[in-house]
């Protein structure tokens, strides 16, 4: 592939997959700190969860065939949740609490609303049926069977889900470690005070927030003064001690865009433009042990081309299950789109609306790609096609923010 080729959205996408190379090195760590992490190979169950039969309901524990309605019998044993009980005396009956190990001998539990006891004896308003009211063992997982699959994100479920298979420490993949670095003489940091010329890094934010939210570990290199030696300085630096480099701007052909020709130097460049829009600058290669990624400058072009072909990368990279396509869904647009761009698909900023009780898509006004607002009200990206217009009312494809990135 040469670097000067203009390429779909959807080729970036497969290019930028066939060269993720998914971690490999493994560490064991506690539940407690797993969180986000990626099983390294899939989880097993060594036992039945819930471990034994146990009860639904407060009630009591039954022979069902015993059971006539309005007919007493005695309670033989109480057993509460923890309990290790004998088996059921034959016609008795046990008081059983909710999660409290069904006694051997008994096939159902009454709940206590159809109870009425007196003193150590009880009568029920209801007969019971073979298992009602019972949870069986193994009826969540089977002892032995996949409980998450290799490659699984840990979130707060399949932390939930580990710890009730009894594993206080997983097998998962080391952290995937980017550098960040911001290029721009005009940039200050929030709390400076903005003097003439300057914009606050806003790109740094953003960035941070979604790469922390894909479990990565930052390593943030701050802003970077526009030469091309202070750019090559910086980049050697952040390669040594990273998996991925990520810069923000600096990534066109300007005579204050330095990034292509410091990647050049210190290493190779494999892909700089995109038919995407907004976001057609977009670098792509290796400097020494690294993946290179330039994202361009304009924060909504950054963030859009990061939820499309940067995260899909990046959850690639860290051994995660890839995902090919995008999710995408059809809703129908409630704006016209006159403008067709000729080359690019374009990805506007929209967000779910309820019309006479249909889901449409409204547009945010301002498109620029310097608005960062239309981020921060949109839920989600409408793709339109190269060399397409839009009509209200039809149907366009839609994906949601929080899918791009889950
Ligand atoms: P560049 O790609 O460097 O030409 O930048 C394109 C546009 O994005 C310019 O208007 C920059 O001022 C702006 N820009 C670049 N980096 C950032 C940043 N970190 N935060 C906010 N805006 C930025
Ligand atoms: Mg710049």
């Amino acid at each position: 592939m040469t670097a000067s080729a203009m390429l779909s959205v959807e080729a970036a996408l497969e290019f930028l997959l066939s060269r993720a190379r998914p971690l490999t090195e493994t560490e064991s760590v506690h539940l407690l700190n797993a969180g986000q992490r990626v099983l390294a190979g899939e989880l097993r169950a060594r036992l039945d969860v819930p471990p034994a039969n146990n009860s639904a309901m407060d009630g009591y524990a039954v022979r069902s065939a015993e059971v006539h309605a309005d007919a007493w019998l005695p309670v033989s044993q109480r057993i509460a949740a923890g309990d290790a009980p004998g088996p059921l005396a034959e016609g008795t009956v046990a008081r059983i609490f909710t999660g409290a190990p069904i006694p051997a001998g008994a096939d159902a539990v009454i709940m206590q609303e159809q109870a009425h006891a007196d003193g150590e004896r009880v009568r029920f308003s209801a007969v019971a049926k073979t298992g009602q009211n019972i949870r069986l063992a193994g009826e969540d997982i089977a002892r032995d069977g996949v409980v998450l699959p290799a490659g699984a994100q840990l979130g707060p479920a399949q932390l939930g889900l580990a710890a009730s298979v009894g594993e206080a420490y997983l097998d998962v993949l080391r952290p995937l470690r980017v550098a960040v670095l911001f290029t721009g003489d005009e940039l200050a940091e929030p709390g400076e005070t903005l003097t003439a010329g300057k914009i606050y890094n806003s790109n740094r934010y953003w960035l941070r927030g979604l790469l922390e939210a894909l479990g990565c570990q930052v390593r943030d290199l701050g802003i970077i003064p526009d030469s091309l030696a202070a750019t090559r300085l910086a980049l050697a630096d952040a390669a040594a001690t990273s998996d991925v480099v990520l810069t923000c701007g600096g990534v066109s052909v300007g005579e204050e865009d330095h990034v292509k020709h410091a990647v050049e130097r210190e290493g190779q460049l494999d892909l700089w433009k995109i038919a995407i829009k907004p976001g057609k600058p977009l670098a792509f290669g290796r400097i020494a042990h690294a993946d290179f990624i330039g994202l361009p400058g304009n924060p909504v072009s950054g963030y859009v081309t990061f939820l499309l072909l940067i995260a899909p990368f990046i959850r690639a990279r860290q051994g995660r299950a890839a995902r090919a396509s995008w999710p995408v869904s059809c809703l129908a647009a409630a704006f016209d789109w006159p403008r067709k761009d000729p080359q690019r698909t374009e990805f506007v900023r929209v967000r779910k609306a309820s019309r006479d009780g249909q889901t449409v898509l409204e547009l945010f006004p301002k498109q620029g790609a310097g608005v960062l607002t239309s981020m921060a009200w949109a839920d989600g990206l409408a793709r339109i096609p190269a060399n397409h217009t839009v009509k209200a009312g039809e149907q366009i494809d839609y994906l949601p923010f929080d899918e791009l990135l889950s």
